[in-house]
């Protein structure tokens, strides 16, 4: 493997898109693969975000011009790793059920992939499936990189670095802040939220028609408040040896409807130092900056690091406050 690496997208949302539009000016990366629900696309001279920008919410990457249907997108980006096409992918997935995405990385580790693949997911559950298949995915010889976005990801990694100040952590407070100009933008994550809120759950937001979710979203002025979220930092924070994991709290604001963030996002760390001062380390996100920025970034980074661990015959699942993501060129 040498730069630039060749990078597959699984997902042609919100997410997917702006990763291309991010990797465009990369030097050590560069977007060979994509899919989606119905179709995938594989240039080795590079896929551009122009290429993937044309596929609309709902639609396929298949009715583009590079695209193709396949009833099995995802295989063939299974296939395309294990034959060494691909050196990297990053998995803009759902994750409704939540064990849809650890069954799509135990797909690559079945079949043999020895690459690697990094993920932007948000639940306990389903981080804790993942790191499940380290076994596997050390056998296959493959690296997962495992809770790689903002939050978790970003903000978890910042409150590792942060709890080294202390000699005991109390608290991890994790704050976000989301402005989207316009929820169909960011289907999945919408939905995810909402699974989130009181009375729902995953399989009523996943069964919720476009309009119920519009509906839903306008009977509270477009705006979804989370608290205690059951999100991943905390298993991650507790594996990495930081803190127990009741001592996280997430929550956040998201606006479906204004790009301006409702609140900025940040992280603060309570604890006390070795000479018993109890002290607050916050590191705020700049507004200006995109859920997707958040998530993205980080993304590469890890996928980076993830690439560098594997050049040096290290395998095995990895959160992101295991390790500090590498900047990619
Ligand atoms: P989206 O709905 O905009 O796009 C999802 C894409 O995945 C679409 O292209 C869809 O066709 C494709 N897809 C869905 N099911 C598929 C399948 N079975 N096979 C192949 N392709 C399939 O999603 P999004 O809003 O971009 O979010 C993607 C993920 O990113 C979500 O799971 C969300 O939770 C996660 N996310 C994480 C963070 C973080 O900070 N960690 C922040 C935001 C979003």
């Amino acid at each position: 493997m040498s730069t630039p690496w060749r990078i597959g997208i699984l997902g042609c949302g919100g997410l997917g898109k702006a990763a291309a539009a991010l990797l465009e000016p990369k030097a050590e990366m560069r977007l060979v693969a994509v899919c989606d629900t119905q179709g995938w696309a594989h240039c080795p001279a590079g896929i551009t975000a122009a290429d993937v920008a044309g596929v609309a919410p709902g639609e396929s990457i298949a009715a583009q011009p590079i695209g193709r249907r396949s009833d099995d997108p995802i295989g063939e980006m299974v296939r395309l790793g294990v034959a060494g096409e691909v050196d990297g992918f990053f998995l803009a997935l759902p994750n409704l059920p939540s064990d849809f995405l650890p069954s799509v990385v135990r797909r690559f580790a079945e079949g043999g992939f020895q690459g690697v693949t990094v993920d932007a997911l948000k639940r306990t559950v389903a981080v804790e499936q993942i790191l499940a298949l380290d076994e596997p995915i050390r056998e296959a010889g493959m690296v997962h990189m495992t809770g790689c976005g903002a939050t978790p990801g970003l903000l978890t990694a910042a409150a590792a670095l942060a709890a080294q100040s202390y000699q005991t952590v109390e608290a991890v407070d994790i704050r976000f802040g989301v402005g989207i100009a316009n929820w169909d933008a960011y289907r999945a994550t919408v939905r995810e939220d909402i699974a989130h809120q009181r009375g729902m759950d995953f399989e009523k937001a996943k069964a919720m028609s476009d309009s119920d979710v519009e509906r839903f979203l306008a009977e509270r002025s477009w705006i979804l408040e989370l608290h205690d979220m059951e999100h991943a930092d905390d298993v991650m924070l507790e594996r990495a040896g930081v803190v127990t994991r009741d001592k996280v709290k997430v929550g956040g604001l998201v606006d479906t409807k204004r790009a301006k963030k409702p609140v900025s996002t940040s992280v603060q760390v309570t604890g006390v130092t070795f000479e018993g001062k109890r002290s607050t380390h916050t590191f705020t996100l700049g507004d200006e900056t995109s859920m997707a920025a958040n998530v993205n970034g980080p993304a590469f980074g890890y996928l980076k690091t993830g690439l560098w661990l594997r050049g040096r015959g290290i395998t095995g699942v990895f959160t992101s406050a295991d390790v500090m993501p590498r900047f990619v060129r």
